[in-house]
This record gives structure tokens, C-alpha cells and sequence, in this order.
């Protein structure tokens, strides 16, 4: 931070922060910021609202973290803007880094920690809806709007990282303390959960520990995986959870595996698949240019639909990282004063849009390799033989083609001249192998490797 030395006790703090964000990153967003403290709270003062947005949504938590680590203390964050410029259009991405508070009306946003531990940034109205998570914000929506209602709870969402789920879970939250500011919501994540748990365990104090979760009226708690395996706090979970639902209180809980895979007491599973379950999927191709565009506006970065579309098309499987490309494109052009363009984007983001680059596999690319690697040929993929010789590495196919491409079970199965269920079959044998057996798992990925380089030609 600019002035650190008026604040020597801080020195180790922000030492702190920056070891955890990484020196670029620290460099970048925090040294250039200047800050007042007053032993609870930190005032950042900078030049534009965008740059509160980024400190907000990525560095905050670990801001907040660092200091009660450190010091002891739950501080808050507030951001100041300190010097709003008066040009009142964005014409080029050099403008971005002023421009932007012109369009946000306070000139002083105040961030409190709640006690919910909501971030007010995860709404319903930044959400975009898609066939993908159709069903989960649906269900969202209306655990908010009517709280512990039987059929609704709980509401577990499931998905693998990056598709929304925190994002769904604050959302709730907010939207139940806009509806009634005096609810008790309470957000929390399955690590904290199980952190503040041995905490009470050690400074014996478990009773005031389960008073807090009893008294809530909603209970977020994210990526409730951290819980499982840890006997103990498994227990103490199960408690709370029941204590809750037996008293009709809302409980939401996100989990980046199926209930079932958390392989949890079968009372406490029962449970969790009494209300609703729903999975997030990836989006497609067409919502993740909408994202792109919800987030460009919401910056007010001049960045054409070219641009985003390029972007989207390079990532697939995660959303974090599709706003991380966003930001880092705009970060890059906003410092060096040049405009976005599809030449600059794929030279900033080649290691993120290769590795994700799944869209222009082709299902013969992948009967091809695999025909080679096996020596077979390509008609033997949609033939009736059923010899291990053959069957093995269909099924080997069948299984890349779920994993590479975008095509639905069954269109697999066409492709296969077979059903969806042989389809679901040939996925799982072959997953179940890859993950016993290391070097079969290599060769897969030597296969995927050989794939990826024929259709990224
Ligand atoms: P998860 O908890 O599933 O790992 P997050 O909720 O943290 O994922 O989402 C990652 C990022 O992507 C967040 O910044 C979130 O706001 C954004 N995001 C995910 N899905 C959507 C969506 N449908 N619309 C808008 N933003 C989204
Ligand atoms: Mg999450």
C-alpha cells in the first residue's frame, strides 16, 4: 500500500496479503492504493469505482482474513473514490481505469461485513439465467421468496467449480435480507464451517458455537465437501443440520460433488435428497457471451461482441475463469492504452484458451486417434463386433467424446450406432479405470494430448 509506513504495525499484515494474491497481482491492485486505519476499518482510497469492484470481489476476503489473523480484529472495507473525472463517455480501453466512476453515482461505497458474511456484489439480477442453471436458480429463487417451506428444503446445488454456485448462494441470502432486513442469514463456507468448529473445540465453547447456527433463519453454507471425512465435524454438521430442519429453518448447501458421492451417513444422505437437488451444468456457448457482456457493461469497458466471442468460445468448462480472462484482457489494455482486439486476446490468454480449447475436437479426430492407437479401424467404432479388441477401445472413444466435446448422451450414442445407456456405460468403465490405474491414465492423456493437437491445427 502507498503509505504503509504511516502504519508500521500493518507492515506484516500486508506482507501477509501479498505472499497469499502473488507479488503481480499485489503490484498491480494494491501497492498504487492509498488507505487510512482506525482499528476497525480500513478505508481504501482510489481513483475509480472499477478498481473498488476488483479489490472488492477478488481481495477483500483475504484482506479481512489477514487482519484478524494478525491483529485480532474483524475489521470492515470501505472504498473511496477520491478523484472522479468528468468525461462522461468511454472512447478507448485507456479511459477505462478513470472513466468508470463517472458512471456510479456515491463517490464513497460502503462495503459491511455483515454478520451474514454476504457479498452484496452476488445478486439474482447479475445472474444469468440459461438452460445450464435453469433449474438451480429457479429453485433459488424461490427458497428466497419463501423460506423453510418443506418442499424446498434444503436446496442443494451441485456442479464443478466455477459455475455459480457461491454466486447463487449469496444471492439467496441478499435477496432475503432486501425482502427483511432483520432475517438471520448466515453465509458460510464448509472450511470455515470446520475451522471455527475445532476453534470452539479447543477453547471449549461448542455450546455458544451451536447457539449461533441454531438461531438462524437461513443457513448458506458452500462447498459442504470440506465437511465430509472429518468424522467429527461431520457429526457436528448433521446436528445443525437436523436442529434447523426440524425447525423448519431454510438450510442451502453447495457442493462441487453429487450428495452421493460425498458418501455421508445414510440418514444425513436421505435428507439432503429430501428437498431439492440440482446440478449447474456448463453453460453453452451462447450464455457464456452473455456473461461476458453482463460484465463488460457492468465494467463499461469499450470491448467489442468480436472480442467476447472469442473468449467464449476458448472457454468452456468454467466461468471464474472466463471473468478472469475478461479482466485480465481489460487490465492488459487498460495499463498499455491499446483497444481489445481478438489478435491481442488470444496472445494474452493462449495459455487459458488452449488448454480449455475442447470445442474444436471432432468426433472422427477422436475415432481416428484412438483407431490408431489400437489398430483399428474407423468403421469398427459403429459395428456390432463386440471383441475386447474392439469393444475396449469404442468404449475408450465413447468415453473422449463425452469428455471432449459438447455432444448430449445420446447424439453420442448415434454416433456410436449405439443407445445412451451403452454411452453411459462405456464413461464410467473407462473413468473407473483411469482412476485406478496411473498408467492407463497416461496413455489417456497421451490420447487427448494426440487428439487436441490434430484439431488445433
Ligand atoms: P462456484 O461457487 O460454482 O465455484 P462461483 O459462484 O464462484 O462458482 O462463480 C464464479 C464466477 O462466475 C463468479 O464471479 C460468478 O459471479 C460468475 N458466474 C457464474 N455463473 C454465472 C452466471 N450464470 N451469470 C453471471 N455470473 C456468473
Ligand atoms: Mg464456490
Amino acid at each position: 500500500m502507498d503509505n504503509l509506513e504511516k502504519y508500521p504495525q500493518l507492515v506484516p499484515v500486508f506482507q501477509d496479503i501479498e505472499n497469499i494474491i502473488g507479488k503481480d497481482s499485489y503490484d498491480m491492485w494494491l501497492r498504487p492504493a492509498h488507505f487510512e486505519y482506525n482499528a476497525t476499518a480500513l478505508v481504501i482510497c482510489l481513483p475509480n469505482q472499477f478498481w473498488g469492484n476488483t479489490i472488492r470481489e477478488r481481495y477483500e476476503t483475504i484482506i479481512r482474513d489477514a487482519f484478524l489473523k494478525h491483529l485480532g480484529t474483524q475489521i470492515t472495507v470501505e472504498y473511496k473514490i477520491e478523484a472522479p473525472e468528468e468525461t462522461p463517455t468511454i472512447t478507448s480501453a485507456q479511459d477505462v481505469f478513470s472513466a468508470t466512476a463517472v458512471t456510479e453515482q456515491p463517490a464513497v461505497v460502503k462495503i459491511n461485513p455483515f454478520a451474514s458474511r454476504l457479498n452484496s456484489s452476488y445478486t439474482f439480477e447479475n445472474f444469468i439465467e440459461s438452460p445450464s442453471n435453469r433449474f438451480a436458480y429457479k429453485a433459488a429463487e424461490a427458497v428466497a421468496h419463501k423460506l423453510g417451506a418443506r418442499e424446498n428444503n434444503p436446496l442443494v446445488i451441485y456442479s464443478s467449480p466455477g459455475l455459480g454456485k457461491t454466486h447463487l448462494l449469496h444471492a439467496i441470502g441478499n435477496q432475503i435480507l432486501k425482502d427483511n432486513p432483520s432475517a438471520k442469514v448466515l453465509y458460510m463456507s464448509g472450511e470455515e464451517f470446520v475451522s471455527e468448529y475445532i476453534e470452539a473445540l479447543q477453547s471449549k465453547t461448542p455450546e455458544s458455537f451451536r447457539k449461533k447456527y441454531r438461531s438462524l433463519d437461513c443457513f448458506l453454507m458452500d462447498d459442504i465437501q470440506f465437511v465430509s471425512g472429518k468424522e467429527a465435524c461431520t457429526i457436528e454438521f448433521f446436528n445443525t443440520f437436523n436442529a434447523l430442519f426440524e425447525s423448519k429453518k431454510q438450510i442451502v448447501l453447495s457442493s462441487d460433488r453429487t450428495p452421493q458421492q460425498l458418501e455421508w451417513d445414510e440418514r444425513l444422505s436421505s435428507r439432503l435428497l429430501s428437498g431439492i437437488t440440482t446440478e449447474i451444468k456448463r453453460p453453452n456457448l451462447e450464455t457464456r457471451i452473455a456473461i461476458l457482456r453482463q460484465k463488460r457493461d457492468s465494467i463499461n469497458f469499450d470491448i467489442g461482441d468480436d472480442v467476447l466471442a472469442f473468449i467464449a468460445e476458448g472457454i468452456h468448462t468454467n466461468v471464474r475463469e472466463l471473468e478472469g480472462s475478461l479482466f485480465r484482457l481489460v487490465a492488459y489494455c487498460g495499463m498499455h492504452s491499446v483497444t481489445p482486439s481478438i489478435a491481442i486476446a488470444k496472445e494474452l490468454l493462449a495459455d487459458i484458451l488452449i488448454y480449455n480449447n475442447t470445442s474444436s475436437v471432432n468426433i472422427n479426430t477422436i475415432k481416428k486417434i484412438v483407431g490408431k492407437h489400437f489398430n483399428i479401424k474407423m468403421e469398427d467404432f459403429n459395428s456390432k463386433r463386440k471383441t475386447q479388441s474392439v469393444a475396449w477401445p469404442r468404449q475408450i472413444a465413447m468415453f473422449l467424446t463425452t469428455d471432449l466435446t459438447d455432444l448430449s448422451l445420446p447424439e453420442i450414442g448415434r454416433e456410436f450406432n449405439r443407445d445412451h445407456s451403452t454411452v453411459v456405460h462405456a464413461r464410467d468403465t473407462v473413468k473407473e479405470k483411469i482412476e485406478k490405474d496411473p498408467f492407463f491414465a497416461a496413455e489417456i492423456n497421451q490420447i487427448i494430448l494426440d487428439i487436441k493437437a490434430v484439431d488445433n491445427k
